[in-house]
């Protein structure tokens, strides 16, 4: 049964956003026995508002408020408005997530002690390590039933067409890493059903096979009477008292009347763009910069992968559509190997878009023969997402606009982004990989398409172990205010060349263990 917690009530812990990082947090707190309030800026979809159709969902669930896209990316001709695809509803992200789960490789987490300095780069190295977040990575594969995985005990998802092709074509290149380690039941498992191979699942599984905290962090977290969720609450500003820790926040709920919600801990989860935003408009007389801004470091150092797409036109039929949406992921190019002329490493993962985002995001804006007689083949196409190691630059960021507010009077965020130029090699080489093992299996005609709006969103206030260069703890802790932490993809140091969201959720597990702990022993 849901909580109902008065505003004045200054023993909870606020969770700002309720996807990948803000929903796992209210489940493991609430299961130590912590009381919560989930603000969520998005509405409450059910799964009966979830239709297989990529535009209808992507218009109903899609943070469509406000943003420019700045900087040297190709983001600021193709997609000047939306620099990035991210979800506002309760669930967030985790929505319309492909599902793929990934763990980082150890040297993600020192990546200034393997690359060195890096010209032009912001290089730094985590202050975990893997051995230290790996029995996380095991929880988290629990949680969310990722297939074929130990931890999970699921079984692998059974290989569609799709897969086929890319397995046969890797292989023939003499690839050998190859798997699809997916957040998807396999069978019944955490009271969700087993995947039915329709397909569509970036536009939410219907059936709840596919993990989301929508239907599986949340709900549990209010069932132990401890959480309670508002949705379409977004929070505008964090409040903090005289000695400077936070003490509430103040959020506008659906009709745009404003509350102060007063809390003993506030938690940010609002995805990589609006958490430092937040902190920025949170700026007071005590903290001019902006909340836990001593380094100068919240809003910077933007990831959000090296990404590229293609797609591959076989002489026979494909069927890419048919079942789960992620088909195989290559893995080999992610380990690390200077001789391929960068830095870092990265996976093929072989997607399945559908035939209205596929014919969007071929050639954006682009139309005549040469784009339609792709799109006519559309049954015969394979299709890649080159996701690689995007190297943190300073320059590359957050910042809020100087005169341009959004319908709360708040200033619209500038996402600024220039690709660095291991990002550009390693994305070539990606795309000429794929073109290798779609043309080892008979392709005939391969199409490289540019990055989509960034999905995988990254580091804008990220993890140091010295205060000065970066913004949080190893525990997502803020440095400079130690009732305030940060508990999502935004902690990043570096951003690997796997998906976040797994790692975004051990983080989430192991920052419960610490605050609920931290709050027993009367330390927050
Ligand atoms: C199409 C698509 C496919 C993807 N596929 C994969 C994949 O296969 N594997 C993978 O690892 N990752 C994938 N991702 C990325 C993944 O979804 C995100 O990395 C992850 O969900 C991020 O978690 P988060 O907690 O940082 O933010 P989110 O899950 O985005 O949640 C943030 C929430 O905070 C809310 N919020 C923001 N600001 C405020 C505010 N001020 N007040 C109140 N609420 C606020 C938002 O409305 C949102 O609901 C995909 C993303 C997309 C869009
Ligand atoms: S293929 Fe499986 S995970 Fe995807 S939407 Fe269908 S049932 Fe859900």
């Amino acid at each position: 049964m849901s909580a109902k917690f008065s505003l004045d009530d200054d023993s909870v812990v606020v969770i700002v956003g309720s996807g990948a990082g803000g929903g796992t947090l209210a489940d493991e707190l609430t299961k130590r026995g912590v009381n919560v309030v989930i603000l969520e800026a998005g509405k409450h979809y059910t799964q009966a508002d979830f239709e297989n159709d990529e535009w209808a969902m992507f218009k109903k669930i899609s943070w469509l408020d406000k943003r420019i896209s700045a900087g040297g990316w190709h983001h600021t001709e193709t997609y000047p408005n939306l620099p990035a695809w991210i979800v506002k509803g309760v669930g967030g992200s985790t929505m319309h997530f492909s599902g793929l789960a990934l763990r980082f490789l150890p040297h993600d987490f020192r990546i200034k002690s393997t690359y060195g300095e890096v010209k032009g780069a912001n290089v730094l190295d985590w202050p975990i390590s893997y051995e230290e977040l790996a029995p996380y990575y095991d929880i988290a594969e629990r949680k969310m039933g990722v297939a074929g995985t130990k931890a999970s005990g699921l079984p692998e998802m059974p290989p569609n067409n799709h897969y086929k092709v890319i397995a046969a074509g890797a292989k023939k290149v003499g690839y050998t890493d190859i798997s699809r380690p997916v957040a998807s039941n396999t069978r019944v498992n955490d009271g969700r059903p087993a995947c039915q191979q329709i397909g569509f699942c970036m536009q939410g599984c219907k059936i709840g096979a596919k993990w989301s905290t929508l239907y599986s962090e949340i709900p549990r977290a209010i069932e132990t009477g401890r959480a309670e969720l508002r949705p379409q609450s977004m929070v505008l500003k964090i409040e903090h008292d005289k000695s400077g820790k936070v003490s509430g926040v103040l959020y506008a709920d659906k009709d745009g009347r404003q509350h102060l919600q007063k809390a003993r801990v506030v938690c940010v989860a609002g995805n990589s763009i609006e958490s430092p935003r937040l902190l920025l408009n949170s700026a007071s007389s005590m903290f001019p910069n902006g909340l836990a801004n001593s380094s100068g470091q919240v809003g910077k150092n933007y990831m959000n992968h090296t990404t590229a797409a293609a797609i591959a036109i076989h002489k026979g039929p494909v069927y890419m559509y048919r079942g789960f949406d992620i088909a195989a992921v290559i893995s080999d190019e992610a380990q690390l190997n200077p001789d391929r002329g960068f830095l870092g490493g990265y996976h093929l993962e072989g997607l399945a878009l559908h035939l209205p985002f596929t014919a969007a995001f071929m050639k954006p804006g682009g139309w005549g023969r040469e784009v339609t007689s792709a799109l006519e083949q559309y049954d015969h196409m394979s299709c890649v997402w080159v996701c690689g190691e995007d190297m943190p630059q300073e320059e590359n960021g957050i910042t809020l606009h100087p005169t341009e507010k959004d319908q709360y009077g708040l200033p619209i965020p500038i996402v600024t982004k220039t690709d660095h130029t291991n990002d550009a090699a390693m994305r070539r080489h990606g795309l000429a990989q794929w073109r290798k093992v779609s043309e080892a299996v008979g392709a005939t005609r391969v199409i490289d398409m540019p990055p989509y709006p960034a999905s995988h969103n990254m580091g804008t206030n990220r993890m140091s172990a010295n205060a000065r260069d970066g913004v949080l703890n190893k525990w997502g802790q803020a440095h400079d205010i130690k009732n305030l932490f940060v508990s999502d993809g935004s902690q990043f140091t570096s951003s690997s060349a796997a998906n976040p969201t797994l790692t975004i959720v051990a983080l989430a597990v192991r920052q419960a263990e610490y605050i609920a702990g931290a709050m027993q022993r009367r330390e927050l």
